[in-house]
């Protein structure tokens, strides 16, 4: 054993044995790391130390940094996140490179894996980088023919893509524009009224007080059987209604996180000044929902007060209650709704009129 952490009465620990090194039974590359989790949920990740760090860093996506546990070479730190960003550093804090993880590669014989340390590359300077590292807040990026990574602290981007300009769209068959179009109206509107109609005897709720039209944007099904329902009020905001069911306590951050990641238009630099974007644009999303303030916000149901769990981030929300046996969760941007409504004739009242 090299490291062990404590929490809630179990022990996880970073091993090394004839076979390799070690964290709860997930292996370890060389200059790499392990996650796993404590039986509540709590994040774990641990590794190796390179040469010459006596000390990691762990931050989370919240901003919040922690001194993992360090001992014979390993590092161990439970984490809110599972991707926090480590820095290594030398007992007098200067921060260690970490080199690139070792990779598993087929070996020698049949079903026998080894690790692999990349070959030594050339890396190259990303001038156009937009976005500090998240580790140690440097703009300090290098590429490589596959990866990103800081070449002051080693912190690899988890994105790559390969080319920056979006891809160009697919071929299509040539068809009459009028006669395509009509084509998929058709369709688009059958199976809008079959969908609708399945819907009779489904618990569905909308949101009485908006002024945008509801409309279906999509059912999930099990056994066959219609459970949640999508509505969106325009684009600003959205009810999900599963029918039969209790919400769970991901869901909230779930619907939160769709209302937070906007769509934003890639930034007209290099591919990996791409890749270090998307990781930067995940991890403000993620930040978002880690630090969202918590509320409770009644809505009126059918005459009663229901009480909702909130979160709020920025002007986004979202709105998790229980009501009439159903799960139903709101998120939106700008106004809370005050009161919903429920849905007596599908075909009646979502289709666009
Ligand atoms: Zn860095």
């Amino acid at each position: 054993m090299l490291v062990a952490l404590t929490h809630g009465g179990d022990t996880l620990a970073v091993t090394r044995d004839a076979q390799g090194v070690w964290l709860d039974g997930n292996g370890v590359a060389p200059c790499g790391r392990a996650v796993t989790t404590f039986r509540d949920g709590t994040w774990v990740i641990g590794g190796l130390l390179p040469d010459g760090a006596e000390r990691a860093v762990v931050r989370d996506v919240a901003g919040f940094e922690s001194d993992a546990t360090c001992s014979a070479g390993a590092w161990l730190a439970t984490s809110s996140d599972a991707q926090p960003a480590v820095r290594f550093e030398t007992a007098d804090g200067r921060i260690v490179t970490a080199p690139p993880p070792a990779q598993l590669r087929p070996g020698a014989a049949p079903d026998h894996f080894d690790y692999v340390t990349p070959p030594a590359t050339a890396w190259v300077p990303v001038e156009d980088a937009l976005d500090p590292c998240p580790a140690c807040d440097r703009i300090a990026w290098v590429s490589a023919s596959d990866s990103v990574r800081c070449a002051r602290c080693g912190h690899e981007a988890t994105r790559w893509v390969a080319y920056a300009s979006p891809a160009a769209p697919a071929d299509r068959e040539l068809v009459e524009p009028s006669e395509a179009a009509a084509s998929e109206d058709w369709a688009r509107r059958t199976s809008l009224r079959l969908t609708l109609e399945e819907l009779r005897d489904a618990t569905v709720f909308v949101v009485a007080d908006s002024t945008r039209q509801p409309r279906l944007a999509g059912r999930s099904l099990s056994n066959g059987r219609p459970t949640a329902v999508f509505i969106p009020h325009g684009d600003r905001m959205t009810i999900k209604t599963t029918g039969d069911a209790v919400p769970d306590g991901l869901e909230g951050r779930q619907a939160l996180q769709t209302m937070v990641q906007e769509a934003e238009p890639w930034p007209e630099v290099s591919a990996p000044a791409v890749s270090v974007w998307l990781d930067a644009q995940d991890r403000a999303t993620r930040h978002a929902v880690a630090t969202a303030e918590r509320f409770t916000h009644d809505v009126e149901v059918e005459r009663v007060a229901v009480p909702f769990a909130g979160l709020r981030s920025g002007t986004s929300w979202s709105l998790v209650g229980h009501t009439a046996g159903a799960s139903v969760v709101i998120s939106g941007r700008g106004h809370l709704p005050r009161r919903l409504r429920r849905v007596v004739d599908p075909a009646y009242e979502l289709v666009g009129r």
